[in-house]
């Protein structure tokens, strides 16, 4: 340990008294404890600084204090404090909120604040054991910039909370770093509204591509298209950190329509090239889906790029097709009847009725990933697994489980005859160099995953 690493130390462990604690600090109180604790870390470690503020909120937290009662809650509370004094280089861990915590991480590079981060993800994979329930929580986490270094430790907050709230608000268990499009200010909507627009037209939007792999076969039978900004300045910007706004904006319109020739035209050249001869699916935003010119521009594009509609899947949810049943049925027969796929996106997490899968001609349901993840140590989500499993066998459609990551969730899914899956485990989204790159030597062979 060097010197500086040694003040870090000590610096830490003096706020180690108040960390355990649950007892909430006002927002006054919150940044005047981020004040101290960045100062002591700016103090000690001069070059090369990382700090952040890392807002961390449980999801469901009332479900959880009304099924199992205020006591459990705060019990939960307490294991949630104690583990998270457990995260390398933490500096501060308080509870801000009822069901939030404020961290605050120093790092010396970006490689070990990373692992800090892993670190407080990791600690919501193990179960937590309240009252003799067994029970596992996610958790939606905001960051503030790490780049752009804001002025203030008010201002780092803020932007941490707000990353925070577009974590909640784009289906939560996740963690958003802030990034100025989520800024909800007028001003840099318009500002937003206007880089991407110019995103689109200047094509500095990007599809990379996931494969979905039969159990039964081994093999690829889809690609999943999945939009990215390469923005010139800030890099590469995940989905979640715009689409929201787009939806908001409008602007999902065009973006959806790039989507959708992009991913066509994609497909068009693969088949060209005699490369790659999988379906395409592309995801379908709510607020396109309820466009009442949906079906024509996409059957418009469909005829404009000579793509073939048996290769391309729609994934829509279950709440663009709850919205207005009468308009989801013509619109599902006019795509079906083009040839057109569809899938039913982030299955089991809508909780609306199952009602709908009799009227709609539906191809695939894609278990959300929420359940997959904790599949080989939950027996509440392998139960809803294979139900969901056995419901689409029922339904004579495709099954895919979303987000496989290791293998022991490829054994279960396996025993469970579930048909597809899709996650980590066999790549993650990846550009069309990479999988052409990659997944060219399989075309048409088996995948071997190891
Ligand atoms: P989605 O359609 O459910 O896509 C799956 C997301 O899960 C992708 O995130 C993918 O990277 C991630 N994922 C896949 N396998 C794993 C895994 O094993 N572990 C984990 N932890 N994650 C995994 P991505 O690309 O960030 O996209 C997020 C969401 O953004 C998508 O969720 C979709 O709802 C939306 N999105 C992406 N592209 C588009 C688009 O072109 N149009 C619209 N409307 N929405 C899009
Ligand atoms: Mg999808
Ligand atoms: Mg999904």
């Amino acid at each position: 340990m060097n010197v500086a690493q040694r003040l870090l130390h000590l610096a830490s462990s003096r706020t180690i008294g108040t960390r355990h604690s649950t007892k909430k600090v006002t927002r006054s109180h919150l940044l005047t404890l981020i004040n101290k604790a960045v100062k002591r870390h700016s103090r000690a470690m001069r070059d090369a600084q990382i700090q952040t503020i890392l807002i961390l909120d449980i999801d469901r937290f009332g479900h959880i204090n009304f099924s199992l009662g205020y006591a459990s809650g705060d019990h939960l509370l307490a294991e949630v404090a104690r583990r998270l004094h457990t995260v390398p280089n933490c500096s501060l861990a308080v509870r801000s909120g009822d069901d939030e915590f404020a961290l605050v991480i120093y790092a010396l590079h970006q490689e070990q604040l990373s692992q800090s981060i892993q670190r407080v993800q990791q600690l919501f994979d193990q179960s937590f054991i309240i009252q003799e329930h067994e029970c596992y929580i996610n958790v939606s986490m905001g960051m503030s910039a790490v780049e752009l270094m804001p002025a203030t430790v008010e201002q780092a907050l803020k932007q941490a909370d707000q990353a925070l709230q577009a974590a909640k608000q784009t289906g939560k268990n996740k963690l958003v770093t802030y990034h100025p499009v989520l800024s909800p200010q007028p001003a840099s909507s318009v500002e937003m509204e206007t880089e991407l627009r110019k995103a689109i037209l200047e094509n500095q939007l990007i599809l990379y591509y996931q494969p979905r792999l039969e159990l039964s076969t081994g093999k690829i039978i889809c690609l999943e298209a999945l939009v990215r900004w390469n923005h010139p300045k800030l890099g590469m910007i995940p989905p979640n950190e715009f689409i929201p706004l787009a939806e908001e904006s409008g602007l999902i319109l065009p973006l959806g329509e790039w989507v959708l020739r992009e991913a066509c035209l994609q497909k068009v050249r693969w088949l060209e090239a005699g490369i790659l001869d999988y379906q395409v699916a592309v995801n379908v935003s709510p607020c396109q889906f309820q466009d009442e010119n949906f079906s024509d521009k996409a059957i418009h594009i469909i005829e404009q790029t000579g793509i073939n509609p048996a290769y391309l899947e729609f994934e829509i949810t279950e709440s663009s097709i709850m919205q207005n049943m009468e308009n989801t049925i013509a619109v599902l027969e006019k795509l079906c009847k083009k040839g057109i796929s569809i899938s039913i996106d982030d299955f089991g997490i809508g909780y609306s009725s199952l009602n709908y899968l009799k009227h709609f001609p539906i191809h695939c349901l894609k278990i959300d990933r929420s359940f997959v993840k904790n599949i080989h140590s939950n027996k509440d989500d392998l139960a809803i697994t294979n139900a969901i499993i056995h419901l689409g066998h029922a339904l004579n459609v495709q099954v895919v489980a979303e987000g496989v990551e290791e293998l022991s969730q490829l054994e279960i899914l396996r025993e469970t005859t579930c048909t597809t899956i899709q996650g980590y485990l066999l790549s993650p989204p990846v550009s069309v160099y990479e999988i052409e790159q990659s997944f060219h030597q399989y075309d048409n062979r088996p995948v071997m995953i190891s």
